[in-house]
């Protein structure tokens, strides 16, 4: 027998896809700090998120007209219609992440003040399905926006579980990506944003975990998140590549004659080879297509593959944005938004591994550590 599920379980189960672990938790509340227009954002951790996650910023606020729509599923201010998808340049658009998180954890506050009403700002206590549950108005606060989630994935036995035996790992990784979002802003027009993330421990000390300075270049902000040692024997990398479109028969037939090629500019860092030497992991690699942290691995693999021609055994450090026309690519494919689908991948590829041979060999000499 066919029966429908009900309204709780439908939301817990769609939620769980949005936010699957700390770090999307975490990516998702600082994506709307930074499509808020912050320019100061501080997260707090405490053990390890699982007690719970805040994250301050000094954006826009939200509005008291938005209270009641801010917690509520495909609710957002970033999107109207389908045909925005293409020319979205915010980090959200789904307007699901506050309503997964609701879902997904036991207590859900939002203090917020925006210029008008600063520096008073109102507290929002969510509920389950994000509806505002109590509001209390004129508490101390600067313009801008704190989202503090305490229980994440209490609901959700296992994964609370899940998380409880990993949440080290999990810490881990949410540090990393923090450091992706923490070089966006400078590949993104040099838009400084001071990110600092906090960890306490229960019962231990707060301990700074990543600090960025507001007025940073890509270089700076390596060097505030893994010291200046990671600056040495960095060369940008400057690609122009150009991206024929993969062959269908449709396409061929509608267009025989008509250039379509997609133009890509990729720019970025990348380490000097350094035989003998240097970091072995692929852990410090980090990828943007138009300004948006994500994990291309057919990319990731073809700048490791031609690496290693060149330097045997190591592994790049590697900043690298992409930068190509926003209707080559799909940012809506995995609701946690980190998959992208771009169009005539495997091209794309292709010219890159080229790019990239190049732009090695030619110039062996900026790419590789002299006298060695
Ligand atoms: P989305 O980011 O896809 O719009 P979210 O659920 O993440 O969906 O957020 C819903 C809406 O709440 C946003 O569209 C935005 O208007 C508002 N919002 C969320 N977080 C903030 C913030 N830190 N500052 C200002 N507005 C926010
Ligand atoms: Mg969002």
């Amino acid at each position: 027998m066919i029966k429908s599920i009900d309204a709780t379980s439908i939301h817990r189960i769609t939620s769980g896809q949005v936010v699957v672990d700390l770090q999307t938790a975490v990516k998702e509340l600082v994506e709307n700090s930074l499509d808020a227009g912050a320019t100061n954002i501080e997260v707090r951790l405490k053990e390890y998120g699982l007690t719970s996650i805040e994250v301050i910023d000094s954006g826009s606020g939200i509005s008291p007209d938005d209270y009641d729509k801010v917690g509520l599923k495909h609710h957002t201010s970033k999107l109207q219609t389908f045909e925005d998808l293409s020319i979205v340049r915010t980090f959200g658009f789904r307007g699901e992440a506050l309503s997964s998180l609701c879902a997904l954890s036991e207590r859900v506050v939002i203090t917020t003040a925006t210029s008008a009403e600063a520096p008073m700002g109102t507290v929002l206590e969510l509920d389950h399905f994000g509806k505002v549950k109590s509001r209390s108005s004129k508490v101390a606060r600067q313009r801008g926006t704190t989202v503090t989630i305490e229980g994440l994935f209490k609901p959700l036995p296992v994964r609370r579980k899940e998380y409880e035996r990993n949440s080290k790992l999990q810490l881990g990784k949410a540090l990393n990506l923090l450091s992706a979002y923490a070089l966006v802003p400078c590949a993104q027009e040099n838009k400084g944003v001071r990110l600092s993330v906090y960890h306490q421990p229960d019962g231990g000390k707060k301990t700074l975990q990543i600090r960025t300075d507001g007025t940073a270049t890509v270089r700076a902000s390596i060097s505030s998140l893994w010291g200046p040692k990671q600056l040495e024997n960095l060369v940008e990398l400057d690609l122009h590549l150009d991206v024929s479109p993969e062959k269908t028969t449709l396409k061929r037939l509608q267009s025989v004659d008509t250039d379509t090629s997609t133009k890509v500019h990729v720019r970025g860092l990348i380490s000097k080879f350094y035989p003998g030497r240097g970091r072995t992991g692929t852990d410090r690699q980090y990828f943007f297509i138009n300004g948006r942290p994500c994990n291309p691995s057919k990319i990731q693999k073809a700048f490791n593959e031609v690496y290693r021609t060149f330097n045997a055994n190591q592994s790049p450090f590697i900043v690298a944005d992409f930068i190509l026309p926003t209707n080559a690519c799909d940012i809506n494919v995995s609701p946690d938004k980190r998959t992208i689908f771009l169009h005539s991948e495997n091209n794309l590829v292709a010219a890159l591994k080229e790019g990239l041979e190049d732009a090695f060999s030619s110039s062996r000499s900026t790419y590789a550590v002299q006298g060695t």
